[in-house]
Formats: structure tokens, C-alpha cells, sequence
């Protein structure tokens, strides 16, 4: 994390040069229709590749989609192929795997302002085997390497770390935004700094929580994790989510916030359900009187207000693992109402992790969040203090 990284601004004039950029093209596709579904992840790529294009770029763009296990249409670029089209001004081209006669040809014609997308990258197995062969097949397409995928970072991929082994490599838009962010809140947050864990596991989380042990003012514990801390202080769990392997790993952690001083917010009461459904009949419980048969589904509304008032003073907050199953309409109170409460507080909030994103966009809140990070299980890994491969190979990188 101590050595910077190269950007976007830092790679000179890039008028006629090719540009090879790894980008996140993986958007869900609706099998009926054939439609995307979601273009949130076509969006954040055009800022990189609109800016090289514009000053006149020859872009060659690369990514995944799905997890194929070979060629097929199903997982094929052409629906996002088609979107560019549409949607963009510059010529698009699309050419086939990197190793075709085809995608050779493609970038030998292609001019400056144009773009040309490769087809799906896990078609070939190299991607994911790194297979070297490949990264130098797709150095040689280029003069320059951006990789703009920061959700994909964490894998030891030929598209994120073997390519850039063979070019001079920068952090494109999107990854940069995501790296400032999260740099921010782990290095230099503003305080009081909270942060707000929830989710279903805590063996899941066992490495994020003890390192936002050493960082953090106040932490809240939530949805199905807070379960297994509950059980640890002795608390009777009935029916719910509860890791007993894990109870002494959670009596660990209670006892490392309080000797740190650290404010730690757990539930006091909770929705109770006897079956696994959207449509359970429910209770509201004390969490020192759930009984037998009885699962906590959800933080209670005596919580939802303990925990608003804990983050009245917060300057900065980090959100992962929603406050219940917010899948369930009747037990997806605690997450919108913590979400939506953030929202209205002068607060910077950064909200990581792939349920987590989904539960805010399901409270309407988005918008009003400071950073929502596209990372998924990328970003657990960065705010756990793991260095990414994708992004090591970004900072050490040594441009002459
Ligand atoms: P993220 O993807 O944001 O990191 P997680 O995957 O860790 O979040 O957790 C999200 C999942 O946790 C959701 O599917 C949600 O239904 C589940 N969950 C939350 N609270 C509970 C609970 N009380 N009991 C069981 N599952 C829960
Ligand atoms: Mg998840």
C-alpha cells in the first residue's frame, strides 16, 4: 500500500498509441430477452475509455463475463459489443479471442478514436491459469497497459498480472476512484470513524473485524453474524445462524474491542421467525428472550434507533454485510432504515461488498452514499489489509 501507483493522468500522450485496457465488462444478461439487465458496469468503464479515446487512442478492450467453460454464446461479448454501438460515438469493433488470426488482424487495422473489444477473456483457459503465453499474445496488441477491473483484481489472471509484466501499466478511472476511496477510510478517515459489519457469517469476517478492531472509533455488529456474538455473551439463540466453532474467535474479538476502548454496538432486540421465508409470521424479541424454534431474521427497532444514535457524531463510516435477510421484505427494515439514515447524516460513507451494494440500492440511497465499491469479495480482500495481485502489479511498476 506505501507505493503509489500510476494513473490515467500520468501516461503521457497516448495520440495514435494502442492501449490495452482491462475493464469489467461482466453485466448480467437476461437469458429471456437477451437484454442487459444491469448497465452499471458498461458505465463505469466510459470514463477510461472515453478520455483515451477522445485524445485519440487506438483502445483495445478486454474482460471476462460469467465463468464459462469454454466458448459459447451464452457468455460471449457481443450483447456489450452491441451497447457500445448504441450508446457511444467512437467506431466499435469486436474480434475474437486473443489468440485468433482474427483479433491479430482487428488491432493491425485499427485506427486512432476507435475501439475494438476482445472477445470474453475465459474462453481461453490461460486467463485464468495466467498462462504466460497469453499475456505476451495480448502485450504484443499494445504499447500501453490500464487495468481499469478492480472487482477482478484479486485473482492471479493473465489479463491483470501477467500483462502487465510486458507493458508500462496504469490505473484507469474506475480503479483509481475505488483505490482513493478505500485508501481514504483505511489510512486517513475522518473521526469518530465507525464501521458497520453485518451479514451472514462471521467466519467470513473474522479477518475484516479484527483489523477494523485496530482502526476503527465504534463498530456495529448486525444481521446474522451478530448471532454468533450474541450466543458467545451467553445469550439462549433458539433457531438462528449461529457459528458455535466460531464462538471463541467472536469472544476474542468482544475482548480486543474492549481492551482498545473500541464502542461496540450489538443488537438488543431482534425479528424472530420460526421458518426461512418472506412470508414468516414474526415477533419482535428482546435478544435475552428468543425461544426455542425462533430465528433472528432481522435487527429490531429498539436496535435500528441504538444504532442511529451511535453514528449521529460519526464523521466517516464503512458499511459490509447488510443488518438482516434484506432479501425478505419483512426483514429488510433494518438495513433501509440504517441506510437510510446514513443517508440523511453529514457523514462520508463508503459501502463495500455485493449484498451490501444491493441493499442500499434497494433502499434508494445510492446516490447519497460518498463511494460504492464495485469490488464484491476484491474489496473484503483490500479493506483486510491483503495486497491484490492486480494492484501490485499496478504500484510496482516503474514507468521510464
Ligand atoms: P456482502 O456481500 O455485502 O459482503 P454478505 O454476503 O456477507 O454481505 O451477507 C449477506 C447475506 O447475509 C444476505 O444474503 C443476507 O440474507 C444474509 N443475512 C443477513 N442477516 C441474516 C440473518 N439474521 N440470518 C441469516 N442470514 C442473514
Ligand atoms: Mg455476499
Amino acid at each position: 500500500m506505501s507505493l503509489p501507483f500510476h494513473r490515467l493522468a500520468d501516461i503521457g500522450p497516448v495520440y495514435g498509441q494502442r492501449v490495452l485496457v482491462r475493464v469489467d465488462f461482466n453485466v448480467p444478461i437476461d437469458p429471456a430477452t437477451g437484454e442487459i439487465s444491469d448497465d452499471s458496469r458498461i458505465q463505469g468503464s466510459l470514463p477510461t475509455l472515453d478520455k483515451l479515446l477522445a485524445q485519440g487512442a487506438r483502445v483495445i478492450a478486454m474482460s471476462h463475463r460469467g465463468r464459462p467453460k469454454g466458448p459459447g454464446p451464452e457468455n460471449s461479448l457481443a450483447p456489450v459489443v452491441a451497447y457500445l454501438r448504441a450508446h457511444r460515438p467512437y467506431p466499435v469493433y469486436f474480434a475474437g479471442e486473443a489468440r485468433s488470426e482474427e483479433a491479430a488482424r482487428a488491432v493491425s487495422s485499427l485506427q486512432p478514436g476507435e475501439l475494438l473489444v476482445l472477445e470474453n477473456l475465459r474462453f481461453d483457459p490461460g486467463e485464468s491459469a495466467n498462462d504466460p503465453e497469453l499475456a505476451k499474445r495480448l502485450a504484443s496488441f499494445a504499447d500501453l497497459y490500464v487495468n481499469d477491473a478492480f472487482g477482478t483484481s484479486h485473482r492471479q489472471h493473465a489479463s491483470i498480472v501477467g500483462v502487465p509484466q510486458y507493458l508500462p501499466a496504469f490505473a484507469g478511472e474506475l480503479m483509481a476512484e475505488e483505490l482513493d476511496h478505500l485508501d481514504q477510510v483505511l489510512a486517513r478517515p475522518a473521526r469518530p470513524y465507525w464501521a458497520i459489519i453485518g451479514g451472514a457469517k462471521v467466519s467470513d469476517k473474522v479477518k475484516l473485524l479484527s483489523r477494523l478492531l485496530e482502526l476503527v472509533d465504534g463498530i456495529i455488529i448486525g444481521g446474522g453474524m451478530a448471532n454468533t456474538f450474541l450466543a458467545a455473551q451467553g445469550h439462549f439463540m433458539g433457531a438462528s445462524l449461529v457459528e458455535e466453532p466460531v464462538m471463541p474467535v467472536a469472544r476474542a474479538l468482544l475482548a480486543q474491542a474492549r481492551e482498545r476502548g473500541i464502542a461496540m454496538v450489538l443488537p438488543t432486540d431482534v425479528l424472530v421467525a420460526r421458518e426461512f421465508r418472506a412470508d414468516a409470521p414474526y415477533r419482535v424479541a428482546p435478544a435475552t428472550d428468543i425461544h426455542a424454534g425462533e430465528m433472528a431474521l432481522d435487527i429490531g427497532p429498539a436496535t435500528i434507533d441504538a444504532i442511529i444514535e451511535a453514528l449521529e457524531p460519526a464523521q466517516t463510516v464503512l458499511w459490509n454485510g447488510p443488518m438482516g435477510v434484506f432479501e425478505f421484505d419483512a426483514f429488510a427494515q433494518g438495513t433501509i432504515k440504517v441506510a437510510q439514515a446514513l443517508a440523511a447524516l453529514n457523514v462520508s460513507v463508503v459501502v463495500g461488498g455485493g449484498d451490501s451494494v444491493a441493499a442500499v440500492g434497494k433502499a434508494g440511497v445510492k446516490d447519497r452514499m460518498t463511494h460504492i465499491s464495485t469490488g464484491g469479495g476484491a474489496t473484503l480482500r483490500y479493506l483486510e489489509g491483503e495486497e491484490l495481485p492486480g494492484i501490485r502489479a499496478l504500484r510496482q511498476r516503474v514507468v521510464g
